[in-house]
């Protein structure tokens, strides 16, 4: 069996990914009971903070997060205005927003399809047989099967068919724990084999490598991490700076203090009371999976993460969402409950599409099915004529730039240039509508000026940027070649809807051995 990813794959480059992964090491010891949510008097709060806080009033981003009550409570509005300021445009009583996001549940497999206008960005696909591969999220008691110290990893036996790895980096141990005592202990010295161990996992299983996990746990609310056992404390650096004082003020109040959190975005304007009800939630789960890891004694599932569709919209939904269009009825309902629970200023865009009286199925209304057979297709094409071919090999993706019936107006280069153009912003698309990573390898086509070559690398680049995935584009080589690399997620879209030709073993050409007879 393969092993997944060695950890330095995991390290972050990107501002955003370095936010997003703002999680401390928790503290050592796994032996804690859960705690009672008990609210910190407000005189807790360290004096220096509170005087910082009130110096800073009405400074840089006093605007949008302005407080308007005086006093030493961080008060900004009422509930009802912190919801409201959420809610984000309307027109006519209507949702404006970028996205879009519709469900469509069929027995055995729920797809997602993510859209911006009318275009098709992204696409899900869940099983309920990914019991086995859609796994991330999910905790479990897992049993070490055995250390390598060579690799500096364990496999860990989780109930699934495949064991999963954990790498020395992702293991916490008791310093009393470890006899022989250093100041960084190897992986045999803290896991033994047959050891039971509380485990997360951070990677699905891709193919022959295992998925890979942690120990250090988090669960994710609609607000806030839960970090248990664990002192970090973070606020996303995306929220201002107002906002994240608010925050602070009251997460100071109502976290525990032997738990870790991460405030996320979704938490600007939340209020008290909803990050409350976030925080119990969490807190509740924790004591629940705490107890069932106390009473089994051999590989179990302690937490499975909730359906697809809940996942991405607690991962995702916000006012740049216009709607979420359900064709399932029970689904509907969970996730309508969900949102009233959470962002009850949303409500009213969960919408159930009753197949039976629209007639069309949802994919098709939405012109879903249409786009995702083109984003099956070798061939893509541009909007002037030109053309891009996507291939794929064992060890990386190629894509090649071609300028086909795109003949231009002006001169060769300036038609090359502007087909590149367009091709940078498709491959973008591409790549994220048809969920490729790992290495890429774009043939633009050759372009005699320089500062084109710039413009076409630059517009690639800012295409990307809209891309959540994380990825990292090299210069153009001698050959004209752009190598990038994107962070592998699932398994690609193509995977979803195709098995490797029978006949031809993936070749793509049929042999004719008579020659050897
Ligand atoms: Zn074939």
């Amino acid at each position: 069996m393969e092993l997944p990813d060695p950890p330095r794959e995991g390290k972050m480059v990107s501002p955003q990914a370095a936010s997003d992964a703002l999680v401390r090491k928790p503290q050592i010891g796994d032996t804690r009971p859960a705690p009672v949510m008990a609210p910190k008097p407000e005189a807790a709060k360290p004096a220096a903070e509170k005087s910082k806080s009130k110096s800073r009033r009405g400074g840089r981003r006093g605007g949008r997060n302005r407080r308007r009550t005086g006093g030493s409570e961080a008060v900004a509005g009422s509930d009802a205005e912190l919801i409201e300021r959420r809610r984000g445009k309307e027109r006519n009583g209507k949702a404006v927003g970028r996205y879009m996001m519709c469900v469509q549940v069929r027995e055995g497999f729920t797809q997602v399809a993510m859209l911006e206008g009318r275009s098709l960005i992204e696409h899900y696909v869940s099983r309920p047989a990914d019991d086995e591969t859609q796994i991330h999220g999910n905790i479990y008691l897992g049993r070490v099967q055995n250390v390598l110290p060579g690799m500096e990893a364990a496999f860990v036996d989780i109930g699934t068919q495949k064991n999963a790895v954990l790498y020395r980096g992702d293991v916490q141990f008791d310093k009393d724990d470890v006899v022989e005592q250093g100041p960084d202990p190897r992986i045999e010295q803290v896991l033994k084999s047959r050891q039971l161990i509380l485990c997360q996992v951070t990677k699905n299983p891709i193919g022959a490598k295992g998925g890979r996990l942690t120990q250090e746990v988090s669960l994710p609310g609609r607000f806030v991490v839960l970090i248990p056992d664990s002192r970090t404390y973070g606020i996303s650096k995306r929220l201002p700076e107002g906002e994240r004082r608010r925050l602070r003020g009251i997460l100071d109040r109502i976290k525990p203090e032997e738990h870790g959190i991460i405030v996320r975005t979704a938490a600007e304007n939340a209020t008290e009371h909803e990050l409350t009800t976030d925080l119990t939630r969490l807190l509740e789960q924790w004591a629940t999976i705490r107890e069932a890891a106390t009473k089994a004694n051999s590989p179990t599932l302690l937490y499975r993460e909730p359906p697809l569709a809940v996942r991405v919209i607690r991962e995702e939904f916000s006012s740049d969402y216009r709607g979420i269009i359900i064709d399932d009825r029970a689904l509907y309902t969970e996730v309508r409950d969900y949102i009233q629970a959470f962002n009850p200023e949303f409500a009213d865009r969960v919408e159930y599409y009753d197949q039976s009286t629209e007639g069309l199925a949802l994919f098709e209304q939405y012109r879903v099915h249409e786009q995702l057979r083109k984003a099956l297709d070798k061939k893509v094409w541009l909007p002037s004529g030109g053309s891009l071919i996507i291939e794929h090999t064992e060890a990386l993706t190629v894509i090649d730039v071609n300028t086909g019936k795109n003949v231009g107006k002006s001169n060769l280069e300036e038609t090359v240039f502007h087909n590149n153009l367009e091709a940078a912003d498709e491959i973008a698309r591409q790549l994220r509508l048809r969920d490729i990573g790992g290495i890429i390898v774009i043939d633009f086509i050759d372009m005699e000026v320089r500062e084109n070559r710039r413009r076409v690398l630059e517009a690639f680049k800012d295409a990307l940027a809209r891309d959540k995935t994380r990825t990292q584009v090299f210069e153009i080589s001698e050959l004209g070649l752009v190598e990038m690399t994107r962070k592998r997620i699932g398994e690609g879209l193509l995977t979803n809807f195709a098995d490797p030709c029978v006949v031809c073993e993936g070749r793509g050409v049929t042999l004719d051995l008579s020659m050897l007879d």
